[in-house]
């Protein structure tokens, strides 16, 4: 019997929506649909891979599964508790357990404070004691490869690669269990990416971690995912092994993202499947399958009816009119 694996991280019919100001004289007050009906879960020391263009609700969707940001409908559950009912007392408790790792290694960092500090300052938010804030700022520092002798350094004496080491040792030194990267290496250099991707994929098997880890790039995505889940205009609309969804993407938008990777053959032509058009607008989003203005593959029903989420088999999940009428 295959074991059944366990959930850390549940959300269920999440909607978040923005106010946007329209002035006085421009009449009915609009919203911005950031996310849509968002219903997922992410298992204990896997790697959720969450990839699709810039702003489609990626990093609002990680922030609200941490409550940094919180959901006009719906609710998120942490190892079986639903998170969205804590109070704030309860909220910062929890706190440790979750973490977020944002894309810009230069801007997370405090200039004025050593890395020393950066690293004992959650430690002092929980009124950690001082022998053990000095045991943990120098094992999580050994952990992510700095060296003990830079630790009363400042930020702007190191590399980008450096500086998002110390990012990841801050997120890390209150031991989560779950982790957010967000775009976590996007504003690095290619040389750097796949050392600090490796570092993170260790960091994740000595210290058991879970990873939700957003980026826009679906290469970056595939070398360190489990499973990968895709999002169009605030909906997911394809999660499946990583094997499955780049080797049998069933979606057309996941199939024009995986056609959009560069080839590493030289001469090898690229498939004209390519993305049309921009993102429509998420304050206006179109009636039925979001994506039916960019789809080849569009039919009459797709312009009326939002598709269904189904399962086609080996957990691979879809929501396309052309899997359900198929
Ligand atoms: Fe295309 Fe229709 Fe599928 Fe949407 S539901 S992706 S428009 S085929």
């Amino acid at each position: 019997m295959m074991e059944k694996r366990k959930v850390l991280v549940r959300a269920e019919g999440i909607k978040k929506t923005f106010p946007v100001n329209r002035g006085f004289l421009s009449g009915k007050q609009k919203s911005v649909h950031a996310l849509d009906d968002v219903t997922l879960e992410i298992f204990a020391g896997e790697t959720l891979g969450l990839v699709g263009e810039s702003g489609c609700g990626k990093s609002t969707l990680g922030r609200t599964l941490l409550r940094l940001i919180e959901p006009t409908e719906g609710k998120v559950e942490f190892s079986g508790k639903d998170i969205t009912s804590l109070s704030p007392k309860e909220l910062r408790a929890l706190r440790q357990k979750m973490q977020i790792i944002f894309q810009d290694p230069y801007a997370s960092l405090n200039p004025r404070m050593t890395i020393y500090e950066a690293l004992e300052a959650p430690l002092l938010n929980y009124h950690c004691p001082a022998v053990e804030r000095d045991n943990r700022v120098r094992e999580i520092a050994k952990k992510v490869g700095l060296n003990e002798a830079w630790l009363h350094r400042y930020p702007h004496e190191f590399s980008g690669g450096q500086r998002q080491r110390i990012v990841i040792a801050r997120a890390l030194i209150l031991k989560p269990e779950f982790v957010v990267c967000d775009e976590a290496v996007s504003a690095l250099d290619v040389s750097v990416r796949s050392q600090v991707l490796n570092l993170m994929s260790d960091l994740q098997k000595d210290l058991s971690l879970t990873y939700l880890f957003i980026s826009h790039d679906l290469s970056v995505i595939k070398h360190i995912s489990d499973r990968i889940m895709v999002m169009y205009l605030g909906r997911i609309v394809e999660i499946a092994s990583k094997h499955d969804l780049l080797e049998k993407p069933l979606h057309p938008y996941t199939q024009a993202l995986i056609s959009a990777i560069p080839k590493p053959i030289v001469g090898a032509k690229r498939e004209s499947d390519l993305l049309k058009g921009d993102v429509p607008s998420p304050i206006d989003p179109p009636s039925g399958c979001p994506f039916h203005p960019r789809c080849k593959a569009c039919m009459p029903c797709c312009k009326k009816e939002v598709p269904k989420m189904r399962n086609v088999g080996n957990d691979h999940f879809v929501a396309c009119h052309l899997i359900q009428y198929s």
